[in-house]
């Protein structure tokens, strides 16, 4: 059985996630999804809360499994019996970190493939950081992330900011 993962922090998960996702699910008979518990970054979303995103997102695609992992992407490849790495590249500006963790990870794990897919055309520009600025902001994310996000970030954010006084 050839069983892939795909590790991210998903702070929130949002539709070009679950794009590679659906994609991904489609190659492999198991895409075991990744939540990495601890990344370097200010998180908006606690671990429960992201995991629990990234489950109801995904919960009509057909042989995905999600869990948190911390520590090494490598280790937590080999715990869960996946061969592939799968990653998905937006723009060029991707290129050199994925790069980066793909031979830094060949070097841990030597049997471990890296595979990136291209964004599709309709997200090659979202973000989770993104995201979490327009909502922050008040403004509408609905077609930019799934519906479970949505209503978390509205309760985030429920009052949209006064705009700004111009001078005068
Ligand atoms: P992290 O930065 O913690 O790895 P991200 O959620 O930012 O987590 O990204 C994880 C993976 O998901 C990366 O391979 C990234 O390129 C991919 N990804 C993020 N957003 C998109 C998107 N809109 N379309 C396709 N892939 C994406």
């Amino acid at each position: 059985m050839t069983v892939a993962a795909l590790p991210a922090s998903f702070d929130p998960i949002t539709c070009g996630h679950v794009d590679i996702i659906s994609r991904a699910a489609r190659l492999f008979e198991r895409l075991m999804v990744g939540v990495y518990a601890v990344p370097k970054k200010n998180l908006l979303f606690p671990l429960s809360e992201r995991v629990d995103m990234v489950r109801e997102s995904v919960a009509d695609i057909p042989g995905v499994q999600v869990m948190p992992y911390e520590g090494l992407t490598v280790d937590f490849c080999r715990e869960v019996g996946a061969n592939v790495l799968v990653r998905g590249l937006r723009a060029v500006s991707d290129f050199e970190t994925e790069f980066q963790l793909a031979t830094l990870n060949r070097q841990m794990s030597p049997n471990l493939e890296t595979l990136c897919m291209f964004a599709s055309n309709d997200y090659s520009f979202l973000s989770s950081s993104i995201i979490k600025e327009i909502a922050e902001n008040g403004g509408d994310v609905s077609s930019l992330v799934p519906a479970p996000v949505e209503r978390r970030l509205r309760e985030r954010y429920p009052n949209r900011p006064a705009p700004l006084a111009t001078g005068g």
